[in-house]
């Protein structure tokens, strides 16, 4: 498996390999690899002649108040996991090399980035958006793969992919979790042991929201009442939102019908975590 630190080496690599007629599949990361990463990986190797990973964190997407200098770090170990998936070569860049000062430049995706996790973060998806923009430029690839555990970043790429003309096929995997229901995410090594067993009621409460819906209720407001009921004033969660959205410019519905984003954020002592559900509802 190789390394890259260099965008200029990185990018002259997949060019060789696309001229030479091999597809190519990125999977961006900021490492601390888990089951959702390695998902990516696989589906990646399935589906590309070259599976290329970036693992950067992306100080960007970091509020001055978040964990950018806390984020669990481990080279060796992602190096050696992702060489068991079968991927042909990790971009890892310093900080200098994605932004050599001063950098002037910022993509922005509107209106979809003010809600939800954009609310509580202000420029945490300007962040996103320009590190990945800036990723897809450097990595020339056919496809690009994603995680539907961060729900609103695959909205916010999928649009900056269309608005802006990226000739790229964004590639969305289905959120892995822990046996007890957890998604997996680097963040949950944050947890001590009560806190884990805690967490456990965020998507006990998207599944009882499921359930409340599978029942027949239809109406937005009593769906959230049912996450709501379960997680408000439980000691130890502090929830920050619930979301019943139309997937596609994540506006708020009444009435469930289409593809509905059921999504939430809460923090657990002081570990933030989101956690989402994508439902179609076909009602004539
Ligand atoms: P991160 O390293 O947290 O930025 O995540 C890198 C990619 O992995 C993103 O596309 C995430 O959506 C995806 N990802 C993170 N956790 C999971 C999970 N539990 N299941 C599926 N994908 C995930």
């Amino acid at each position: 498996m190789q390394i890259f630190t260099e965008a200029r080496e990185m990018t002259a690599a997949v060019k060789k390999w696309r001229a030479s007629g091999k597809t190519v599949g990125l999977v961006p990361t900021m490492g601390y690899f888990h089951q959702g990463h390695l998902s990516l990986m696989r589906r990646a190797r399935e589906e590309n002649d070259v599976v290329v990973v970036s693992l950067f964190v992306n100080p960007l997407q970091f509020g001055p108040r978040e964990d950018l200098d806390i984020y669990p770090r481990d080279f060796q170990r992602d190096r050696q996991l992702a060489e068991e998936v079968g991927v042909d070569c990790i971009f890892f860049p310093s900080v200098e090399e994605m932004y050599p000062q001063p950098f002037l430049t910022k993509v922005v995706v509107g209106k979809i980035t003010e809600v939800m996790c954009g609310k509580a973060r202000p420029g945490h998806f300007e962040g996103v958006t320009t590190v990945v923009a800036k990723l897809f430029h450097i990595i020339p690839a056919d496809r690009a793969y994603f995680g539907q555990k961060d729900a609103q970043q695959v909205r916010v790429i999928q649009k900056m992919v269309e608005d802006l003309n990226f000739d790229i096929d964004i590639r969305i995997c289905p959120t892995v979790r822990e046996e007890d229901g957890l998604a997996a995410s680097s963040r949950n090594v944050y947890l001590s042991g009560e806190e884990r067993e805690r967490a456990t009621l965020l998507y006990r409460s998207l599944e009882r929201a499921q359930r409340v819906i599978e029942r027949g209720e239809r109406r937005a407001e009593a769906v959230e009442k049912s996450i709501r009921e379960m997680l408000e004033g439980q000691p130890g969660i502090d929830l920050e939102y619930v979301a019943v959205y139309n997937n596609i410019d994540l506006e708020p519905v009444e009435i469930l019908q289409g593809e509905v984003l059921i999504a939430l954020a809460a923090w657990v002592g002081g570990t933030r975590l989101i956690d989402n559900v994508l439902i179609r509802i076909d009602d004539k």
